[in-house]
Protein backbone atom coordinates (compact mmCIF):
# COMPACT_ATOMS: atom_id res chain seq x y z
CA UNK A 1 0.00 0.00 0.00
CA UNK A 2 1.39 3.40 -1.15
CA UNK A 3 0.87 6.04 1.39
CA UNK A 4 0.43 9.34 0.50
CA UNK A 5 -0.58 11.02 3.91
CA UNK A 6 1.36 14.36 5.51
CA UNK A 7 2.82 12.31 8.03
CA UNK A 8 3.67 9.69 6.00
CA UNK A 9 5.83 11.91 3.71
CA UNK A 10 7.52 14.20 6.36
CA UNK A 11 8.56 11.08 7.46
CA UNK A 12 10.70 10.38 4.07
CA UNK A 13 11.39 13.92 3.50
CA UNK A 14 14.53 14.41 5.17
CA UNK A 15 17.79 12.19 6.14
CA UNK A 16 20.12 12.07 8.70
CA UNK A 17 22.13 15.34 7.27
CA UNK A 18 18.97 17.70 7.14
CA UNK A 19 20.39 19.77 5.15
CA UNK A 20 18.11 18.40 1.65
CA UNK A 21 14.57 17.81 1.41
CA UNK A 22 12.94 15.88 -0.83
CA UNK A 23 10.15 15.50 -2.43
CA UNK A 24 8.09 12.17 -1.65
CA UNK A 25 5.14 11.37 -3.73
CA UNK A 26 4.46 8.23 -1.69
CA UNK A 27 5.53 5.89 0.82
CA UNK A 28 5.57 2.21 0.70
CA UNK A 29 6.65 -0.29 3.43
CA UNK A 30 7.23 -3.58 1.93
CA UNK A 31 6.75 -6.19 4.38
CA UNK A 32 7.84 -9.53 2.15
CA UNK A 33 9.66 -9.80 -0.98
CA UNK A 34 6.79 -9.67 -3.09
CA UNK A 35 5.72 -6.85 -2.09
CA UNK A 36 9.08 -5.35 -3.26
CA UNK A 37 8.70 -6.76 -6.59
CA UNK A 38 4.92 -5.47 -6.60
CA UNK A 39 5.88 -1.88 -5.79
CA UNK A 40 9.12 -2.59 -8.47
CA UNK A 41 6.49 -3.37 -11.18
CA UNK A 42 3.71 -0.63 -9.97
CA UNK A 43 6.58 1.89 -10.54
CA UNK A 44 8.06 0.47 -13.73
CA UNK A 45 3.89 0.17 -15.03
CA UNK A 46 3.58 3.67 -13.73
CA UNK A 47 6.55 4.92 -16.03
CA UNK A 48 7.72 6.37 -12.82
CA UNK A 49 10.82 6.17 -10.35
CA UNK A 50 11.40 4.49 -7.05
CA UNK A 51 13.61 5.89 -4.33
CA UNK A 52 15.18 3.40 -2.08
CA UNK A 53 15.00 3.95 1.49
CA UNK A 54 16.74 2.51 4.57
CA UNK A 55 17.01 3.98 7.70
CA UNK A 56 17.67 7.47 6.01
CA UNK A 57 21.26 7.94 7.57
CA UNK A 58 22.38 10.03 4.80
CA UNK A 59 24.13 13.09 4.98
CA UNK A 60 23.31 14.61 1.77
CA UNK A 61 19.90 13.82 0.35
CA UNK A 62 21.37 10.44 -1.46
CA UNK A 63 17.88 8.62 0.14
CA UNK A 64 15.38 11.44 -0.29
CA UNK A 65 13.05 11.49 -3.33
CA UNK A 66 12.29 13.89 -5.99
CA UNK A 67 8.73 13.37 -7.26
CA UNK A 68 8.96 9.82 -6.67
CA UNK A 69 7.39 7.17 -4.40
CA UNK A 70 9.66 5.83 -1.31
CA UNK A 71 10.29 2.47 -0.96
CA UNK A 72 11.06 2.00 2.82
CA UNK A 73 12.68 -1.06 3.47
CA UNK A 74 12.57 -0.60 7.40
CA UNK A 75 10.14 -3.39 8.10
CA UNK A 76 12.21 -6.16 5.80
CA UNK A 77 13.59 -8.17 8.46
CA UNK A 78 16.43 -9.36 6.67
CA UNK A 79 17.77 -9.93 3.22
CA UNK A 80 16.25 -11.16 -0.02
CA UNK A 81 16.95 -11.99 -3.60
CA UNK A 82 15.17 -10.48 -6.85
CA UNK A 83 15.60 -12.85 -9.80
CA UNK A 84 13.43 -10.60 -12.53
CA UNK A 85 15.23 -12.68 -15.23
CA UNK A 86 17.70 -16.01 -15.55
CA UNK A 87 20.99 -13.06 -16.02
CA UNK A 88 19.22 -10.25 -13.79
CA UNK A 89 18.90 -9.74 -10.22
CA UNK A 90 19.54 -7.94 -7.43
CA UNK A 91 19.89 -8.33 -3.56
CA UNK A 92 17.65 -5.62 -1.37
CA UNK A 93 18.31 -5.51 2.57
CA UNK A 94 16.50 -4.06 4.78
CA UNK A 95 17.54 -0.89 7.40
CA UNK A 96 18.09 -0.87 10.32
CA UNK A 97 17.87 2.66 12.29
CA UNK A 98 20.19 4.09 14.88
CA UNK A 99 18.51 5.55 18.02
CA UNK A 100 20.33 9.01 19.16
C1 LIG B 1 25.75 8.53 13.15
C2 LIG B 1 26.22 8.00 11.83
C3 LIG B 1 27.47 7.41 11.73
C4 LIG B 1 27.96 6.94 10.51
N1 LIG B 1 29.19 6.35 10.46
C5 LIG B 1 29.65 5.87 9.30
C6 LIG B 1 30.93 5.22 9.23
O1 LIG B 1 31.63 5.09 10.21
N2 LIG B 1 31.34 4.75 8.02
C7 LIG B 1 30.58 4.88 6.90
O2 LIG B 1 31.00 4.41 5.83
N3 LIG B 1 29.37 5.47 6.94
C8 LIG B 1 28.90 5.97 8.10
N4 LIG B 1 27.68 6.59 8.14
C9 LIG B 1 26.95 6.71 6.90
C10 LIG B 1 25.93 5.60 6.77
O3 LIG B 1 26.43 4.40 7.22
C11 LIG B 1 25.61 5.49 5.31
O4 LIG B 1 25.01 6.70 4.88
C12 LIG B 1 24.66 4.33 5.02
O5 LIG B 1 24.50 4.16 3.67
C13 LIG B 1 23.30 4.60 5.61
O6 LIG B 1 22.48 3.46 5.39
P1 LIG B 1 20.93 3.65 5.32
O7 LIG B 1 20.30 2.29 5.35
O8 LIG B 1 20.45 4.64 6.31
O9 LIG B 1 20.77 4.22 3.83
P2 LIG B 1 19.89 5.45 3.36
O10 LIG B 1 20.44 6.71 3.90
O11 LIG B 1 18.45 5.17 3.60
O12 LIG B 1 20.20 5.36 1.79
C14 LIG B 1 21.52 5.62 1.32
C15 LIG B 1 21.56 5.28 -0.17
O13 LIG B 1 21.41 3.86 -0.34
C16 LIG B 1 20.23 3.58 -1.13
N5 LIG B 1 19.59 2.42 -0.48
C17 LIG B 1 19.17 2.34 0.80
N6 LIG B 1 18.65 1.12 1.04
C18 LIG B 1 18.75 0.44 -0.13
C19 LIG B 1 18.38 -0.87 -0.54
N7 LIG B 1 17.78 -1.71 0.31
N8 LIG B 1 18.61 -1.24 -1.79
C20 LIG B 1 19.22 -0.39 -2.68
N9 LIG B 1 19.59 0.87 -2.36
C21 LIG B 1 19.36 1.27 -1.10
C22 LIG B 1 19.37 4.83 -1.07
O14 LIG B 1 18.53 4.97 -2.18
C23 LIG B 1 20.42 5.92 -1.02
O15 LIG B 1 20.91 6.20 -2.31
C24 LIG B 1 27.17 7.06 9.35
C25 LIG B 1 25.90 7.64 9.43
C26 LIG B 1 25.42 8.11 10.66
C27 LIG B 1 24.06 8.73 10.72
Amino acid sequence: MVRTDGDALAGVARDFGRIVRGEPAGVARPRSEQEVAGLVRAAGAAGGRLTVRGAGHSFGGQSLPARSVVADMSGLAGACRLRPGPAAGAMIKGGGRHTT
